[in-house]
């Protein structure tokens, strides 16, 4: 056996994560020790309660509640704690004491990504964190060094379990929200409190990991605009299904251009609607999968687990690999890069196409009103289909096509817009809400990946 040089590693937290990397760093110790060129050797593990249960048999003598003694001295130290403290003191403190780190906290990354990173590049420590952003799949490598000679312009990614799994079976089952909700709660894939899920919260954190990395620019998470999934019901889902496409929460991170030349960047989370011929459709169940559009290497995707507990563990490990390697080469590691420092445009400045849904008076005239009211605010109309809903010469619904002979009833029409100016478009719906003849604004979804 190869006499490699050791290096210490402490394990902060053995939860559904932790746990699994302790016992592949123990089971393939020497495997991973041929591939790092040292020995990776596991100095100990800090947690709460030493005593609690844990997913995969590891050895007691291991466990320790006090992490500082560990942390000290400790060539890499692996923080898999969650939360914001003590992870950030753990991790500070590991990189001030000469470790490089591991970790994957995105909460902590997307709040506090600049103390660590400038931390780190103070005394020449490295921070890797793949498994923060999109679980197994390899995604920030791939952003930090393979693209690193290309120019990403665009980024969609279905980066939250858990509403993928919701919006994937109201679409396919032609379910609920409330009722898939507590199906996921039940089966373990949504948290008793989903919020952080549900409400986009927890893409948005990963967005702006992402769109930091893809664009060389610091993106603080109040940057990052973000709307949940709780608003979606089945009939958007059936509409959305009905022109051909499928409602998916997606982190979009953008480079635009200016007439001018001059570029800026947005970051944003929403469900919206995306082709069924598109790649990302056909991304079911609790999958992740990231979208890359660069310049000169086109459109890139990577797909496959975005959690759970022994697949976000491979991404762990690989980080770990990596560290070793540069610790036993030396040298000062490759800081992230934040010199592009773009602005970040509001949600307002960005430029899609939208499904506007309106229920209105059946009334000759009425189309004329609306066609009006787009045209003035900019919005220009790709396609329209309209059905009668309320027919009040049969009183009942129909889904026959609107004619003048139903006066007194109500239509549904489903605008699709050619691309236009958020703002545009928020003023628009607002007038078009104001307008005497529409009863009901049901639904305004982006248009994405078109
Ligand atoms: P978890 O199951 O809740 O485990 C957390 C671990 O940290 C537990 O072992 C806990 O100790 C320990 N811990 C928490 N607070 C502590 C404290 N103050 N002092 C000492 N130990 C403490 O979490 P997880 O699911 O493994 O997630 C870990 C990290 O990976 C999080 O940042 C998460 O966002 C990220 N991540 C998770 C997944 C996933 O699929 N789970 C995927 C991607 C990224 P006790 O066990 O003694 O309570």
């Amino acid at each position: 056996m190869t006499d490699y040089r050791r290096l210490r590693v402490a394990l902060l937290g053995a939860g559904a994560v932790g746990s699994q990397v302790a016992d592949l760093l123990l089971r393939h110790g020497s495997e991973l020790a041929d591939r790092a060129g040292a020995t990776l050797e596991l100095v100990g593990i800090a947690v709460r309660d030493v005593d609690a249960q844990r997913d995969v048999e590891l050895p007691r003598e291991l466990f320790t509640t006090d992490a500082e003694p560990l942390i000290v001295g400790s060539d890499i130290v692996i923080e898999l704690m969650g939360g914001i403290e003590p992870a950030r003191a753990h991790l500070l403190q590991a990189i001030n004491s000469g470790a490089d780190v591991v970790t994957a906290n995105k909460a902590l990354l997307a709040t506090h990504g600049s103390e660590i990173f400038d931390a780190a590049d103070q005394v020449g420590a490295q921070v890797y964190y793949e498994a923060a952003a999109a679980g197994a799949i390899p995604i920030i490598r791939p952003l930090r060094d393979s693209l690193a000679g290309d120019r990403v312009q665009r980024i969609m990614g279905i980066v939250n379990g858990t509403t993928n799994y919701i919006l994937d079976r109201m679409d396919t089952e032609g379910a609920e929200f409330t009722d898939v909700l507590a199906d996921a709660q039940a089966l373990g894939y949504a948290e008793a409190d989903p919020t952080a899920d549900v409400e986009g919260y927890d893409a948005a954190q990963k967005a702006a990991i992402l769109a930091s990395l893809a664009f060389h620019t610091t993106v603080p998470l109040e940057a990052v605009h973000r709307e949940g999934i709780t608003g979606i019901d089945k009939a958007m889902m059936d509409a959305a299904r009905h022109a051909g496409y499928v409602i998916k929460l997606l982190a979009v991170c953008e480079r635009l251009t200016g007439a001018d030349g001059a570029e800026s960047i947005s970051v944003r989370v929403y469900p919206a609607l995306v082709s069924r011929a598109h790649p990302l459709a056909s991304v079911h169940g609790a999958n992740n999968a990231v979208f890359v559009q660069a310049e000169a290497a086109g459109n890139l995707m990577f797909y496959g687990a975005g959690a759970g507990g022994v697949q976000t563990a491979s991404a762990v490990l690989g980080d770990v690999v990596s560290a070793a390697r540069r610790h036993i080469a030396g040298g000062v590691g490759v800081g992230e890069s934040t010199r592009a420092n773009l602005p970040i445009v509001e949600i307002g400045r960005v430029t899609t196409s939208y499904q506007i849904t309106l229920e209105v008076d059946d009334e000759p005239g009425v189309l004329a009103k609306i066609a009006g009211i787009l045209s003035e605010g900019r919005v220009s109309i790709a396609t329209l289909e309209q059905t009668v809903i309320h027919d009040p010469s049969t009183s009942s619904g129909t889904e026959s096509s609107l004619r003048d002979d139903n006066l007194g009833g109500v239509a549904r029409l489903v605008i699709g817009t050619h691309k236009a100016l958020e703002q545009d478009l928020s003023e628009t719906v607002d007038r078009l809400a104001a307008s005497g003849v529409v009863e009901r604004v049901v639904s305004v979804l982006r248009v994405e990946g078109d």
